[in-house]
């Protein structure tokens, strides 16, 4: 795959001020426990457009439905539609990689490539299987730099299933505000 380089990294929705602090909390939901969230929450109604955090090319864009019983009982939360998106970092040639969750909409397809600030999607409608049946119509929004097989990454990380490693998941404010410092130059 031809990766691409991207000069500098923007956030993903026009408005950013209902963002949970919730990268790294531990969630229960359903009085479930679901494990350490690995990326924010971003609060913002159906239909709203979802943009590309950077110039990249699209390695996943599907549909995880979340799951109904035929009585309408919910059996499965899911992510509804994902896209992640693969960038590559001007300076260290490092691969790393954005994560949008609960997409109504998607754009994009695999291999495709993308504009920083590109329309990619737009946040699913809540109760759907393309929101993954949650209640909270948002947008999880996700930074990871690890390696990547080719397949959906977890939103937590599960301690018991050790099912990704924490260390290669990162705070996507944090990693934006630095991104963009040191390329600012460029
Ligand atoms: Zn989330």
């Amino acid at each position: 795959m031809a990766y691409r380089n991207t000069p500098k990294l923007a956030f993903p929705l026009k408005e950013m001020q209902n963002v949970a602090d919730d990268f790294r909390q531990r969630n229960v939901y359903d009085k479930k426990y679901w494990g350490i969230h690995l990326g924010v929450d971003i609060a913002a109604p159906a239909e709203t457009e979802v943009f590309s955090a950077g110039r990249g090319v699209v390695v996943y864009s599907k549909l995880h439905p979340g799951e109904f019983s035929p009585d309408g009982k919910i059996i499965k939360r899911n992510w509804g539609g994902i896209i992640i998106i693969a960038h590559k970092n001007l300076k260290e040639k490092k691969i790393f990689y954005s994560l949008y969750g609960h997409l109504g909409k998607r754009y994009v397809k695999k291999g495709g490539g993308v504009e920083i600030g590109e329309l990619i999607g737009k946040i699913g409608k809540s109760m759907t299987e393309s929101n993954g049946i949650w209640e909270d119509e948002h947008l999880h929004f996700a930074i990871y730099d690890g390696p990547y097989h080719a397949k959906v990454l977890p939103g937590y990380y599960n301690e018991e299933e050790k099912n990704t490693n924490l260390k290669f998941w990162q705070d996507p404010f944090d990693f934006i505000k630095k991104y963009n410092s040191r390329h600012v130059q460029l």
